[in-house]
């Protein structure tokens, strides 16, 4: 069944896909990906078990393993390059090996159909050995911000990721004469082509809302719209793409900050959460607080918002949680805004309990916590 699946994808795509080389004038502004005609013919419910937009992911924390078929080390130095961005995010490995060695994800510059396109997430390890899971076309021919754009959109796939255009909830308004005439002229497609392509919206989606700043979000001309509005190509994965990536492949919950430790410094990707990944500790502009994640409600929270001119939180080593700041103005001097007063207890650490509590552990004790302040 697999296999006769496969057949008909590829069928299709000999039928339908469109040829970035041969078209170069036109897609070099379009960057059409194929993915959406490999996609569509993919039936998911034939997964039993899992639901839409958990069947392709990876396992959270695994190396996935890459090989190129064909390209030279130009062309794959900057796949390395540009695909890294989401393993910043991911708590994901890329690993590259050789070409006679097993890999997840089979990358061919000129080989396979004409295109950009990539296989979904963990469908990439599908099919034999050498089969081609993703292509990238002639990367060496593409300006630097087009190497990048298709590298992390193709990646964006690859990693479980579809077009943000199919988001229920994208408002885009379609002048659908005009589209429909667009991509019958640019890649022949009959109107329900253009509608299962372009137009209709997923059933599910991986963002929750619609973002149109997305790098997995199609280039939409505003010709093609009847409020003028149109979508630019992006080049960068945008803050939900980087959020929504976190989420799905989060990195290991940490619980603890140790003595002497930065807490301005820990970055969003590898926040301090309580072990039951329900409350977080976070530091912004010069507030500490804990936040319930459920429901975002704010457990406790210390500081001066108005000295959040480069705010700083530390534990410092003398056991003192402190807060620092500047108010807004030219030379403004820092100032302490808060201060847990627990200096006697060097070495002390900080963690952040099932039940939201903020603690200060001393030799196995506690001698500070946000619910009721010090102990002694
Ligand atoms: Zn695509």
């Amino acid at each position: 069944m697999r296999g006769f699946k496969f057949l008909i994808v590829f069928f299709l795509l000999i039928l339908f896909s469109c040829n970035i080389e041969e078209n170069q004038v036109s897609f070099d502004h379009i960057d059409m990906c194929t993915f959406d005609l490999r996609e569509s013919h993919i039936d998911p419910t034939t997964k039993p078990n899992a639901t839409i937009i958990d069947w392709p992911r990876w396992k959270n924390g695994q190396t996935i393993k890459i090989k190129f078929l064909d390209g030279d080390s130009n062309a794959r130095e900057k796949v390395k390059k540009y695909a890294a961005e989401w393993t910043k995010y991911a708590n994901l490995s890329f690993v590259y090996v050789s070409a006679t060695e097993y890999a997840d994800i089979r990358i061919g510059f000129q080989l396979g159909q004409p295109g950009a396109w990539s296989e979904l997430g963990m469908e990439s390890t599908y099919g034999t050995p050498d089969h081609q899971s993703m292509r990238l076309g002639p990367l060496t021919s593409y300006s630097e911000a087009s190497v990048r754009r298709t590298v992390l959109h193709e990646f964006g796939h690859a990693l479980g990721l579809v077009h943000e255009t199919l988001n229920p909830s994208a408002s885009i308004q379609w002048n659908l004469p005009k589209v429909y005439k667009y991509y019958s002229d640019l890649q022949g497609w009959s109107k329900e082509e253009v509608d299962e392509f372009v137009i209709n919206k997923s059933k599910s989606t991986n963002y929750s809302e619609y973002d149109p700043l997305s790098i997995m979000h199609y280039y939409i001309n505003p010709a093609l719209t009847t409020d003028g509005k149109g979508v630019n190509e992006m080049t960068d994965l945008s803050i939900i793409d980087a959020s929504s990536i976190n989420k799905w492949y989060p990195f290991p919950i940490r619980s603890v900050i140790e003595s002497g430790e930065r807490i301005d410094y820990i970055p969003w990707t590898h926040p301090i959460k309580s072990s039951n990944n329900k409350f977080i500790l976070q530091f912004i502009s010069g507030i500490l607080s804990v936040k319930e994640l459920d429901t975002d409600n704010i457990m406790w929270q210390e500081g001066n918002s108005l000295y959040s001119n480069f705010a700083s939180c530390y534990l410092q080593s003398d056991g003192n949680l402190v807060i620092k700041g500047r108010p807004s103005g030219i030379n403004a001097a820092e100032k302490l805004t808060w201060i847990s007063n627990t200096g006697e207890y060097p070495g002390a650490q900080l963690y952040l309990q099932d039940d939201g509590n903020l603690e200060l552990i001393y030799n196995g004790v506690v001698k500070w916590s946000s619910k009721i302040g010090k102990t002694e």
